[in-house]
């Protein structure tokens, strides 16, 4: 039986690069892998060889066989990515320029043109986009990297976003890791680039500074009764059961039984489905011991995940509604809010297979344990309560019907936003540095050994194997840009950390 890509699929490709008979898409050369929810196996032409198995960061490859119930439906999806066609030809229209090389080995590189002898590059951060770029620029040995990283471990939103119970997605770490053993790189802890060391500082001592600090702040939810007490950001209660030191005092008051999550992000379904969790099942994870404390004592009994558009709309992704459905989650639609939405009628084959799923899910039982309701098509009016919040007042979106659910909890997840950078130049529209494929500029001219990459270049969307191609381009220029001889010669004092 063909191999399956699964629910941890994050999207860095490495599959694919393994694969010798290039039955893995979309690869990073076809135009729809900056939007595909993950990658899909060809299950006509996969030759069963295994080779993607061991590539794959987070064990997403499953043979066929091996495929567990929980994830028996993502064999359709591995299979519906590539249709019923007519024809071989028509099926998996393999085109020479498509055709990459197989399982390319990585020799060592070496600089050429006018390279410095050694190359030193800071890169603020050590999330994804830190590491697959410290990765990339390691393959060449004239190359030492020096990370900066605020916090007291490494790996970003790898450790600190990523959900206790998506431990296959968390093991991506183990792949950091292996990066940061590579004699030539060095991480700095808990060092702060603005606060402990000035960027300028960091330009002096090195030819390159990458700058790959994410994207940090929650869009603002513009209603009134954001500000009661009870209202908080979605992004803080996973900061909060992550043990992130900033949200340490971000506990969300969990001595309600409902709570209302507005925006249906993969975020939204994150935080939905720890509430709702059995802590002891959480407890075998590596979720914060004193959020777990807190869980415990968790009067929710249930949490309403909002949209203001329809299930065809849906933002959460094609996987996470399967993991949500098929997982131990409980988990309801009511079947009104899906009336007149064909899966049938949809032509995007994802799109389709979730509203597939969500009809599927409105015909279970309204479970009776703590369980999550995916609702449709309400835009939030205001939240409302008297000092503290005690529900939300929408509206049906496109009509003039309001309604109030009631709840104690109120969380915000409608997306991120970059923040400015001191002293880097900002594109204030997109909310990223201002760059050109990762050469930062300023009034379009790039500045000399200054680059960005990660969330805070592309905004923030793509998972976290998203961020290899992304650190893949910001590096290739810098690396062309060390040959062509423009980079600034810096002093060769160390950095004082
Ligand atoms: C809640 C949440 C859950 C997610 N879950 C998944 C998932 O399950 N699967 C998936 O594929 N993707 C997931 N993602 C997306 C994924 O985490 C991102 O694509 C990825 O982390 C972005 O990488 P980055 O390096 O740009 O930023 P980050 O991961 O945010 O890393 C930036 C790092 O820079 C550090 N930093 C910032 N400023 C400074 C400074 N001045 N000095 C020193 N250090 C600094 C920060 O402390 C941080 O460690 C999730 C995202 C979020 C928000
Ligand atoms: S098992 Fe082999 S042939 Fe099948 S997808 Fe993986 S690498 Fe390709
Ligand atoms: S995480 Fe990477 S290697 Fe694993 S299946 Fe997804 S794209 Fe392939």
């Amino acid at each position: 039986m063909p191999h399956v890509i699964t629910q941890a699929c994050c999207g860095d490709a490495s599959c694919v690069y393994a694969c010798p008979v290039n039955c893995i898409h979309p690869t990073p050369d076809e135009p729809d892998f900056g939007i595909a929810e993950m990658l899909y196996i060809d299950p006509s032409t996969c030759v069963d060889c295994g080779a993607c198995v061991s590539a794959c960061p987070v064990g997403a490859i499953v043979p066929g066989h091996r495929l567990p119930e929980t994830a028996a439906r993502f064999a359709d999806v591995n299979a519906g990515h590539y249709g019923e066609p007519a024809t071989d030809e028509a099926r998996f229209p393999v085109r020479a320029e498509w055709r990459l090389p197989m399982a390319p080995i990585t020799k060592p590189a070496r600089l050429g043109g006018a390279a410095p002898g050694e190359l030193r590059v800071a890169i603020v951060g050590s999330g994804p986009s830190a590491m697959y770029a410290a990765d990339e620029l390691l393959k060449h040995r004239e190359v030492k990297v020096s990370v900066f990283e605020r916090l007291s471990q490494p790996f970003g939103l790898a450790r600190f976003g990523v959900a206790p119970d998506h431990e296959s997605t968390r093991s991506v770490a183990n792949l950091f890791d292996e990066i940061a053993r590579h004699p030539n790189i060095t991480i700095a802890l808990n060092t702060e680039i603005g606060r402990d060391i000035t960027l300028d500082e960091l330009r002096r001592t090195h030819h390159a500074v990458l700058w790959a600090g994410g994207a940090p702040t929650d869009r603002p939810l513009a209603i009134p009764g954001v500000d009661l007490e009870g209202v908080q950001s979605a992004t803080s209660v996973v900061g909060w059961y992550n043990g992130h030191p900033d949200f340490a005092y971000s506990a969300p008051d969990l001595g309600t039984e409902r709570a209302v999550v507005i925006g249906n992000g993969n975020v939204a379904l994150d935080v939905a489905r720890i509430f709702t969790a059995d802590p002891e099942r959480l407890a075998t994870t590596s979720i914060d011991q004193t959020a777990l404390a807190a869980l415990r004592g968790s009067s929710i009994r249930e949490v309403v995940v909002v949209a203001r558009r329809g299930p065809e709309h849906a933002a959460f992704t094609l996987p996470e509604l399967i993991g949500l459905a098929d997982g131990p989650a409980h988990v309801w639609v009511d079947p009104s809010e899906l009336v007149g939405v064909d899966p049938d009628a949809i032509d995007d084959p994802t799109v389709a297979a979730k509203v597939s799923l969500l009809h599927e899910i409105s015909q279970r039982e309204k479970p009776t344990e703590p369980f999550i309701r995916l609702s449709f098509g309400y835009t939030p009016l205001e939240v409302v309560g008297d000092g503290r919040a005690t529900g939300v007042k929408f509206v049906k979106t496109g009509t003039d019907q309001e309604s109030v659910i009631d709840a104690g909890l109120v969380l915000t997840a409608v997306g991120y936003r970059g923040r400015a950078v001191p002293g880097l130049p900002f594109d204030e529209a997109k909310g990223t540095v201002a760059h050109v494929e990762g050469r930062i500029v300023e009034a379009g001219e790039p500045i000399a050994g200054l680059y960005v990459t990660g969330w805070i270049k592309r905004g923030p969307s793509g998972f976290i194997g998203t961020n290899k191609t992304d650190s893949g381009e910001t590096v290739k220029h810098l690396l062309a840009d060390a040959e062509a001889g423009v980079l600034p010669h810096p002093g060769s004092a160390a950095v004082p950390v």
